[in-house]
């Protein structure tokens, strides 16, 4: 009786078997892969439209008739994506959707980037999301982005993938001068005006003047015929030249760049790789901008959505906001994990934890909620149900204790569509940082837990 009346989490290796275990940690290992060749959204969506093709998915084509088990994509500019497997149902009986983001903070160069000080030579940036600047500076980094050229190309620029390429990084004081900068505090430390990357070092010897700099414009010509000019219609983010590792010698955690948000991406990614003739149609968001806001033209506040959807609905003769209102959806986004370093900034019996599964946020927001989706107790009984049907093991979560501080997701701009829709995802420990830790089981549960939501009616 006790037994039944109380409430007691437990860890998921308390709870599952060891062959799952052997499948999560198989899980993890695609995983990996597929984050290391994710360093940025635009190469986000890439891997998952080569992963979709390959597992049979077709770009949508408008006006075209579809019928249950076809998948199809949509490429929302290159920076977001939407996958769609049409279910037996009609699809005014709505969609099972899962949206994650692909962006994640990083260092973006400004649009006049390149100058020479001191005979160094440097990238101007403007950080994008919220990071802490402090953990920025003495870090290897590497580039990716694309370049828009005057004749209407775009030229593709990576460096630092590759084992032989070249690195970047922003220096950072030594401790024997820091006397002064020691006193300030850790926010102001290092500005966002300091964020300068060092891009080399050795002149042209006929140039004029900023000889480095011209150098460096000299090989950047060479290799991707680009100018100093072309930068103002450029795309570069700076992003931690770190690949993915097994952490611990159990070898239980992964730390790597962007698990915030590619691990929920690649779980929902993967469930819809796999699922074959659901009974609704079920949808499979990678958005772009979740971490300024979900603003512009590939963040989900963006009528991509709709003008997708409604194209699916056309096909049937059915309307949108029908379709819209019997619509579930998991806004698939990390969450903190309890950090027991930092125990004064969590409620501990509230707080998701490693290793206890995929973690679900009622809400989000700050100061008593504000800006918060706050889903209702109807719609976390059926998640209860669904993850229980499905042998998925979750932990509900909050953003930290109460008034320390506060984020937001996707979820409430899905919410605004009048879509039923909470939040879920993997706990992660060192959330926004430049190497994020997360457990391995986490991850595959939540793959598990969107595989439940796809199969769902
Ligand atoms: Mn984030
Ligand atoms: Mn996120």
């Amino acid at each position: 009786m006790e037994k039944e009346l109380l409430y007691k989490q437990k860890s998921a290796y308390e709870i599952i078997s060891d062959d799952e275990v052997k499948k999560a940690y198989d899980y993890c290992e695609d995983y990996k892969k597929y984050l290391d060749a994710s360093m940025t959204e635009r190469l986000a969506v890439k891997t998952a439209i080569d992963l979709a093709e390959k597992a049979g998915f077709r770009e949508f084509q408008p006006g075209k008739e579809y019928k249950a088990g076809d998948k199809i994509y949509k490429n929302i500019r290159k920076k977001a994506l939407i996958l769609a497997v049409i279910g037996k149902m009609p699809i005014e009986a709505g969609l099972n959707i899962a949206g994650a983001h692909v962006d994640a903070p990083r260092l973006d160069l400004k649009q006049v980037p390149m100058y020479e000080d001191s005979e160094i030579a440097f990238f101007k940036t403007h950080y994008y999301g919220g990071i802490r600047k402090y953990q920025w500076v003495a870090l290897p980094l590497m580039l990716h982005g694309v370049v828009a050229l005057m004749d209407g190309s775009v030229v593709d620029v990576s460096i630092g993938d590759e084992e032989n390429d070249p690195i970047f990084v922003i220096t950072d004081l030594l401790p024997h001068l820091a006397a002064d900068q020691n006193k300030k505090t850790l926010g102001e430390g290092i500005t966002g005006e300091a964020l300068n990357i060092v891009i080399g070092s050795a002149p042209d010897k006929e140039a004029e003047k900023d000889k480095v700099k011209y150098n460096i414009l000299k090989i950047l010509n060479e290799k991707y015929g680009i100018t100093e000019e072309d930068f103002l219609s450029a795309e570069l983010e700076a992003v931690p030249a770190l690949k993915a590792k097994d952490v611990g010698f159990d070898r239980s955690m992964i730390g790597a760049y962007g698990h915030d948000d590619r691990v929920c991406a690649y779980a929902e990614l993967r469930a819809i790789l796999e699922c074959a003739a659901p009974e609704k149609t079920a949808i499979c968001i990678l958005a772009d901008k979740e971490e300024i806001g979900s603003e512009g033209v590939s963040g989900m506040q963006s009528q991509a959505f709709e003008s997708f959807v409604s194209e699916l609905c056309k096909i049937q003769g059915a309307d949108m906001y029908r379709c819209f209102e019997n619509s579930f959806c998991i806004s698939a986004d990390v969450l903190n994990a309890f950090d027991p370093t930092y125990p004064e900034v969590s409620e501990k019996r509230n707080n998701a934890k490693i290793n206890y599964g995929l973690g679900v946020c009622k809400f989000t927001g700050a100061r008593g909620k504000s800006g918060s989706n706050d889903a209702s107790a109807e719609v976390i009984g059926k998640i209860r149900r669904m993850f229980k049907e499905d042998g998925v093991v979750w932990q509900l979560g909050e953003l930290g204790k109460v008034d320390q501080g506060g984020g937001g997701t996707i979820a409430k701009f899905m919410a605004n569509r009048n879509i039923d829709t909470i939040d879920a995802g993997v706990p992660v420990l060192s959330m926004h940082a430049p190497y994020e830790l997360v457990s391995k089981l986490d991850c595959y549960m939540t793959y598990k837990g969107m595989a439940a939501l796809y199969k769902s009616k």
